[in-house]
């Protein structure tokens, strides 16, 4: 082992250079904890490569001495994906020095950018070039699009956008004996053969190194307008979705849901948020987006959000008058995630079903809970124009929450067969990692676990890729 080890560092050094290669504890640290602070790995040394060729060296002397890798990008995944196990036996491969945007090309409507680069840098890039790159996430500013790519990223905008998968046209991948597959074509019409990109997209580093992409880009919104309403229930929001949809179009970009303990929790933590509605049990933030310069397009909505007073679809409405208001607005959803960080430990779902099973879903899994473990709490919030809720479960107030994780095994019980009897995803959009393999195993057909075993052991017959993650 030591002389794997003496080999391994030599090598590393000459693929990256030595001050590249992190092996002091103190410099490790960051790379082999996750940012819920929930797993805690080892690792032989972090590695952080400048460019394509470096990680193909990195790659293939690991592929010959055997020598697991973990690639990382900006370390946000919400399930243990990037971080390393206790063996301390693999590399963290971090891909953040490889943050330049390669290439925008505006007749094209493309951006090229490398695996490292932040999403909030390619959303600034594109928008100095007049458009628009839409994913969107509350970690924009750290994770990377290497990392977007490989979770299949989700946010804010998949109602009208779709998720990280349909927004990139090509990539450029090292595989596992250290090849280079550059296939970064800005082709809308590719059809020559197995679409092998989508191969990379959602793997969670478990079949490749993502280097680079090519990402599109669509027409800036001119006309922005972020709108805030209360609802009676789960079932009334399905409708306002429906309703706004009906009249407003695709210009409907993003419909998030929020329990009244979540906007409770994210304006404990951030007391300056504002509160519009106080008193109702559940509301929705939606955005819409108009591209051309003189839409009606805030006239339109406040129509509809008028009309959905009147039926009762609706409750309250605002719509905000300024950026600064959207941005608070804004605020209140994006800062759930991190205020239940703060609050201590809670069992986190992130589960997705057809628009129309989640009323029930919330109804049938709220009488579940509630009689199996009284007084557990719901901090419901998601995208519900996508069908997803961040279905989290802390426990009854003034008790221990550490010990109520203890009960994780029989919430997900309940909470994963009720989403799979109504058609619904054990994961929407923060992917499988180390967190929700057993229940991989559990929920898959035995007929797709072993397809996504013959995928893995083509492109990575030895297991180097994030061994122990997802499958
Ligand atoms: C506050 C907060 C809000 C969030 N909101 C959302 C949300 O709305 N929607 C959503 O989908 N996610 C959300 N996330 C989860 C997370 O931000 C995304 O999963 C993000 O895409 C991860 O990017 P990253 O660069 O941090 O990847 P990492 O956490 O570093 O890695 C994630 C996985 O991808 C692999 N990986 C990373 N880079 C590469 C690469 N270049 N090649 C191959 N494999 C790679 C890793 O091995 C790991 O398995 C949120 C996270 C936080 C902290």
């Amino acid at each position: 082992m030591t002389d794997i080890r003496a080999t391994l560092r030599t090598r590393l050094d000459a693929a990256v250079g030595s001050a590249q290669v992190l092996t002091a504890e103190s410099d490790v640290v960051p790379y082999v904890t996750d940012w819920r602070g929930r797993f805690h790995g080892r690792a032989l040394a972090v590695v952080r490569p400048g460019n394509t060729d470096e990680v193909a060296a990195v790659v293939r002397a690991c592929a010959e001495l055997r020598v697991p890798i973990v690639t990382q990008g900006g370390n946000t995944g919400q399930c243990g994906g990037a971080t390393p196990d206790s063996q301390g036996n693999a590399i963290v491969l971090s891909l953040t020095r490889m943050n330049r945007v390669r290439e925008v090309d505006p007749d094209n409507a493309t951006l090229t950018a490398e695996a490292g680069v932040p999403l909030a840098m390619v959303q600034q890039a594109a928008d100095e070039n007049g458009m628009l790159f839409p994913l969107s996430l509350a970690a924009e500013g750290s994770c990377t699009i290497g990392g977007n790519l490989s979770t299949n990223a989700g946010g804010t905008a998949v109602l009208r956008f779709g998720n990280a998968r349909e927004l990139v046209l090509g990539i450029e991948v090292v595989l596992a004996d250290g090849r280079i597959w550059n296939g970064l074509r800005g082709l809308r019409k590719d059809n020559t053969g197995y679409d092998l990109k989508q191969l990379f997209i959602g793997a969670e580093g478990t079949l490749g190194v993502v280097t680079a992409a090519v990402l599109k880009l669509f027409p800036a919104p001119r006309v922005r307008v972020t709108a805030f309403a209360a609802v009676p229930d789960v079932g009334a929001s399905v409708r306002l979705l429906r309703e706004l949809r009906a009249t407003l179009g695709d210009r409907i970009t993003g419909f998030e849901l929020m329990s009244a303990l979540s906007i409770a929790l994210s304006r404990k933590h951030h007391p300056a948020l504002p509160d519009p509605f106080p008193g109702h049990p559940w509301y929705a933030l939606i955005q819409a987006d108009d591209s051309a310069i003189d839409s009606p397009l805030a006239a339109q909505v406040e129509q509809a959000l008028a009309a959905a007073i009147e039926s009762g679809t609706a409750l309250d409405a605002t719509i905000a008058q300024s950026g600064d208001q959207a941005n608070a607005l804004w605020a209140l959803r994006e800062n759930m995630a991190e205020a239940q960080r703060r609050e201590g430990p809670n069992v986190k779902h992130d589960i997705s079903l057809p628009v129309s099973a989640i009323p029930r879903f919330v109804d049938e899994a709220r009488g579940a809970l509630s009689a199996a473990f009284p007084g557990i709490r719901f901090v419901n919030f998601g995208h519900l124009g996508d069908g997803n809720l961040h279905y989290n479960l802390a426990g009854p107030e003034g008790t221990d929450q550490a010990a109520f994780l203890a009960n994780a095994p029989r919430v997900n019980r309940i909470v994963h067969d009720l989403v799979t009897a109504l058609g619904g995803s054990i994961s929407a959009e923060h992917g499988i990692g180390q967190l929700k393999r057993e229940e991989l195993t559990r929920y898959k057909s035995a007929t797709e676990l072993d397809l996504m075993r013959v995928v893995k052991s083509a492109l990575d017959p030895a297991g180097i890729f994030n061994p122990g993650k997802v499958l």
